[in-house]
């Protein structure tokens, strides 16, 4: 079967739209979410939504979290606060208490999902060095981790004592290794790459690919604009930082 992951969403809605339409071109059957459905983007409720008709998994993330108030919003920057205040104004009762009742990791398909580490999920931690990996390949049991938070696309492999960071394009693991597999973010990547990051996974030969979509990036900053969120907002989305 074929699995799509993707994650950190962020309201963008028209990122949200290529994607589904992507993975429904190549044939995904089962859609799982790594969190961060909203904050950031202006369109939080449409992606709630069709979140929730689509996935068969879904996490919380720190900014879901931080909506729905179950972590504090003093480590986030003004944007990034301002955005979560007015999200919370944006959706209804309902909405927040699905958020509100989000768990922190799941086992969708031979696999566990975390938004941020395996350690301590509520600590939104980021994952971004072998030397990190290597610590977290301690703290899950199986072949294979996602997770998502950093934006940013990411494998890595243990074989053996070994930790290396390894392409995450397109990948087979080999007989005993362990992977942890970040997807990139939907509505707000930031390796540089603007366009809307996700991947497919293979269950049967374990293959992994990384999927990137143009989506109508002026529309999602638009729709940033016209809300009255912070500009920088909108302006980092062209530049996929
Ligand atoms: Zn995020």
């Amino acid at each position: 079967m074929l699995h799509a992951i993707i994650s950190d969403i962020h309201g963008n809605l028209p990122a949200l739209h290529a994607v589904l339409e992507s993975l429904d071109r190549l044939g995904a059957e089962r859609v799982v979410c790594l969190g961060d459905v909203v904050g950031y983007g202006a369109q939080p409720a449409e992606c709630l939504r069709l979140i929730r008709e689509r996935c068969a998994s879904v996490i919380l993330g720190n900014h879901d979290a931080a909506v729905a108030d179950r972590t504090s919003i003093e480590c986030f920057n003004s944007a990034a606060r301002a955005a979560v205040l007015w999200t919370r104004r944006a959706l209804s009762a309902e909405d927040i208490a699905w958020l509100a009742a989000l768990p922190y990791e799941d086992s969708p398909g031979a696999y566990r999902t975390v938004h941020a580490t395996p350690d301590d999920p509520a600590a939104w931690s980021y994952l971004m060095s072998d030397d990190h990996a290597e610590e977290l390949f301690g703290f899950f049991s199986g072949p294979l981790l996602f997770y998502g938070h950093t934006h940013y696309p990411m494998l890595f492999e243990q074989s053996g004592s070994a930790v290396a960071c390894l392409g995450a394009e397109d990948y087979t693991p080999r007989e005993g290794v362990r992977c942890i597999i970040n997807p990139g973010s939907v509505g707000q990547p930031r390796d540089g790459d603007p366009r809307a990051s996700f991947g497919l996974l293979d269950d049967s030969s374990g293959r992994f690919t990384l999927q990137r979509v143009e989506y109508d990036i002026p529309a999602a900053q638009g729709a940033i604009l016209d809300a009255g969120l912070p500009a920088v907002l909108a302006e980092r989305l062209a530049r996929g930082r």
